[in-house]
């Protein structure tokens, strides 16, 4: 990729990008340095070269293999919430469904390091290759059933997850860190609600964010 790709042209101008912002900033999302973070993180990299000129548009977009590229203002969203207001520094954050790598992209900009599962290997091969080109380098990619989460490496201090479960899977919560944070869709097609999980000692504190329409969480996986 040369310089002119990476800075985007054309409908993936600076123009563009900034109307974006406004959008998300109009939504509601406050934190300065996530919508910077959006500012900055080329979206039109993470889709195919035919949907580009749509890549700064606030929708979803398909990404192949039936699955899609989050919204632009839920990856702002579930990066402000898992980040905003905490005391310690978030080291670790399982990131489950990594699908185009977008969100791990803006994420990676506030966090140590992200453990990404994702089902499809296709997708995760895709990711690995697009996220090296950034020089985003503190992610590891593993292309597993996300269910189960990543025991080797919890606890985590934060985990997010970009595809609903009908109720929350239990081995999530028991890699979370004294403090940490779940992010997660959960409920059926059409009544999904986003969540913001706390452990708080053996309790676990919710909180309801918004309502939302993520793709299913899937057990299994595809090599
Ligand atoms: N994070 C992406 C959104 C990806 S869509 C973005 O930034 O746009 C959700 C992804 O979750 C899909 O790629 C899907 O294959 C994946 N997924 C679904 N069920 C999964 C599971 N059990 N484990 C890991 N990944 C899963």
């Amino acid at each position: 990729m040369n310089d002119q790709d990476r800075r985007g042209i054309g409908m993936t101008s600076a123009r563009t990008r900034d109307r974006l912002i406004e959008t998300l900033r109009d939504a509601g999302i406050a934190n300065a340095d996530v919508l910077e973070r959006m500012r900055e993180v080329p979206r039109h990299l993470f889709v195919d070269e035919a949907l580009a000129s749509r890549a700064y548009e606030n929708t979803v977009l398909p990404i192949g293999h039936g699955q899609t590229i989050s919204q632009p203002y839920i990856v702002a969203l579930m990066t402000e919430a898992l980040i905003e207001n905490r005391q310690l520094p978030v080291k670790k954050v399982l990131e489950i469904g990594t699908g185009c790598g977008y969100q791990t992209a803006v994420l990676a900009g506030f966090v140590q390091h992200i453990y990404g599962i994702e089902r499809i290997n296709a997708l995760l091969k895709q990711s690995r290759q697009r996220l090296r080109s950034l020089r985003i380098n503190n992610v590891s990619l593993r292309n597993s059933d996300g269910y189960g989460g990543w025991p080797s490496q919890a606890p985590f201090q934060g985990i997010l997850v970009a595809a609903a479960p009908e109720t929350v899977p239990e081995a999530l919560l028991t890699q979370l860190d004294e403090g940490g944070r779940v992010l997660i869709p959960t409920g059926p097609s059409g009544r999904q609600v986003l969540l913001r999980i706390t452990r708080r000692g053996n309790d676990f504190e919710h909180e309801t964010l918004s309502a939302v329409s993520f793709v299913p969480l899937v057990s299994g996986r595809t090599t």
